[in-house]
């Protein structure tokens, strides 16, 4: 992957204009019913139906373990100072790699929520994707608006306030993200971008074509207190989209149905 970083975002990039318009329409209020979007034709209202039905590893799984971890590997210390060593020394085991959880398999959802990374490291990535060409939410907030834009310097450089990663990627590996998947032979590539002080940031995948489709949200988190077990307190209700499925994690529990996390302190 080739890194680099910038100081300011900037806007002049090129991108699809559908796309800017899709994931990033102004949050509302009150949360949205859940609606699919309307799809033009039958093939990929099918291709919808198939994607909500699938596993999230069957759509993220290779992205996610791959691209998305490595890039999450070479921030780690950026976003939280000190823990590069943990990193470096898991990289140096032979049989480690990132864990995949598929937060709501099996529900039918055409949102899929998940997690990468490592409860022994107590690093972990969560994403948010859905296929097509919105995302009506209700979202946590750590989906943020970020703008797919040039990668700036190469390097990774502690003051930086957006640091971005492209690599090339497999048509396959990235087929599953995308409403028309790619040729074979297709170009295809990963842009993975995140703020820095929110650690959170977006994937946008090359379907080969050169422009740029937001495919995912995703946040790092690096509890504290990873020691302990569970938080003190304890919700029952996301306070995002209404729903009962928080998932506990050592140090942070996240919505299985919207990302939804909340944070030890
Ligand atoms: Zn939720």
């Amino acid at each position: 992957m080739r890194y680099g970083h910038r100081k300011e975002p900037r806007n002049t990039h090129r991108e699809d204009p559908r796309e800017r318009q899709s994931w990033f329409e102004p949050r509302a209020r009150i949360p949205a019913p859940r609606r699919r979007p309307q799809l033009p034709d039958r093939p990929q209202q099918r291709r919808v139906s198939e994607w909500a039905a699938a596993r999230c590893d069957e759509i993220a799984g290779d992205v996610a373990r791959g691209g998305l971890w490595r890039f999450t590997e070479v921030v780690a210390d950026v976003l939280y100072p000190g823990v590069g060593v943990a990193v470096a020394a898991a990289q140096r085991a032979t049989k480690w790699g990132p864990e995949l959880v598929g937060l709501n398999d099996e529900r039918g959802s055409d949102v899929k929520i998940g997690l990468v990374g490592s409860e022994q490291l107590g690093l972990w990535t969560i994403f948010r994707t859905r296929l097509g060409q919105s995302d009506p939410g209700p979202r946590p907030a750590w989906c943020t608006e970020l703008p797919i834009g040039p990668v700036g310097a190469e390097g990774v450089r502690r003051e930086s306030t957006i640091i971005s990663g492209i690599e090339d990627a497999k048509p396959a590996d990235v087929a599953g993200l995308l409403l028309t998947p790619p040729t074979a032979a297709a170009g295809t590539r990963l842009l993975a971008r995140v703020d820095v002080r929110l650690r959170s940031g977006v994937l946008a995948v090359d379907p080969g074509d050169g422009r740029w489709q937001r495919r995912m949200f995703f946040t790092v988190v690096f509890p504290p207190s990873r020691g302990n077990t569970h938080h003190e307190h304890y919700r029952v209700v996301c306070p995002a989209c209404g729903g009962r499925r928080l998932a506990q994690f050592r140090g942070f529990d996240v919505c299985s149905d919207c990302g939804w996390l909340d944070h030890q302190t």
